[in-house]
């Protein structure tokens, strides 16, 4: 068993770990949310750190602002998963009990959408575990590290910080280990360090199946979903002068395609895949929420992070960020191509 002084893992900050303990030393009603359209690192993270919390003896739930693609719902523990627009009553009763409000891969509270105004107004201690840039100020536990490769390396920390590696079960390992392959492109982005691997080893000893999840995320593509790609690709525009391609999906374009959420996770990635570009940027319209909402990725120094918070109401990573836009499909990506003679000399760069 690792102490908090010695082990190889542990990141968080001693006095986090102190009070973290206090916190949990009596048995709580505890709340996890990620952020409004899960991926697979808030969704590990959330339901591995439910599994753990669980564990130790308290009353622990994952709510989540809406729903999230279907080929993360393998993951342990999602069927018990509460979402915040269908199970809305359920929701509400929860997150007014609660003692204790875990907020996972976000650190500002503007991402969980509707569930905003209801969580601010509870009584609850509010612990954060988050690896974005610019944390915002509301936990009275900030675990933020934007180093990380993921939340779900995080949350791996957070239990051997608490000595508790010995509780991982096959189910927390396979949770974790799910949202560290989506967070770091199947450990290809530079965020991806040497602790992640040994952190990725630990969770196969632990049991985590690491063929069956690859196999289980990443192959359970559809003929529709392959179709809408070919049709992303033939959408994409190269602007060679800025290093930058970008593509368009119009909501009918989605609905031709028969779209379901999670249709067009990694597709922004194909732009950084052509010789010489280093920004990547897809547009997607969504009519129901009246937004075109925005995924940027890069290569190198440029900042995709500022990039979305200067321009796009968004943020994230220096390499991966998202935003949205309220003006239609044409005019966000006229409005976009207008801004890239400001970043030409670091796009050349
Ligand atoms: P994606 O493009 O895959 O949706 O998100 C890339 C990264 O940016 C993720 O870490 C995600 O949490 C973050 N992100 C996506 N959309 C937004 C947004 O609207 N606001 C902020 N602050 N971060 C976002
Ligand atoms: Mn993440």
């Amino acid at each position: 068993m690792s102490s908090v002084l010695n082990c190889i893992f542990a990141r968080m900050k001693l006095e986090n770990v102190k009070a973290l303990k206090k916190l949990l030393s009596a048995p709580q009603k505890i709340v996890i949310i990620p952020h409004k359209n899960p991926d697979g690192d808030a969704m590990g993270s959330t339901l591995g750190l439910n599994k753990y919390l669980t564990l130790l003896g308290h009353q622990s739930l994952v709510i989540t602002p809406n729903d999230y693609p279907d080929f993360l719902k393998w993951m342990p523990g999602t069927s018990a998963a509460i979402n915040f627009e269908k199970q809305n009553n359920e929701a509400v009763k929860a997150i007014k009990e609660a003692t204790v409000i875990f907020t996972l891969d976000f650190n500002d509270l503007r991402r969980i959408g509707q569930m905003h105004e209801l969580v601010v107004g509870t009584q609850a201690s509010f612990v954060m575990v988050d690896h974005h840039q610019s944390p915002h100020d509301y936990a009275s536990i900030t675990y933020s590290d934007v180093t990380m490769s993921s939340t779900c390396e995080m949350v791996y920390n957070l239990i051997d910080s608490m000595g508790d590696t010995d509780k991982i079960t096959s189910d927390i390992a396979n949770c974790l280990y799910a949202g560290i392959v989506t967070d770091t492109g199947s450990f290809k982005y530079a965020s991806t360090t040497g602790k992640t691997h040994r952190v990725v080893a630990n969770l196969i000893d632990k049991g985590a199946k690491n063929t069956e999840i690859h196999n289980k995320i990443f192959d359970t593509n559809t003929p529709d979903r392959l179709h809408l790609l070919g049709c992303a690709l033939k959408n994409m525009v190269i602007l060679k002068d800025y290093n930058t391609a970008y593509i368009t999906l119009s909501q009918k374009e989605l609905d031709d395609h028969n779209f379901k959420k999670g249709d067009t996770e990694g597709f922004v990635n194909y732009g950084l895949t052509l010789a010489g570009i280093r920004f990547a940027v897809i547009f997607i319209e969504n009519k129901e929420e009246g937004i075109i909402k925005i995924s940027f990725r890069s290569e190198g120094d440029f900042s995709v992070n500022e990039f979305a918070r200067d321009h796009f109401d968004g943020g994230g990573h220096t390499n991966a960020a998202g935003g949205k836009s309220d003006r239609s499909l044409k005019e966000t990506t006229e409005y976009f191509v207008s801004l890239l003679e400001t970043y030409q000399d670091q796009l050349l760069a």
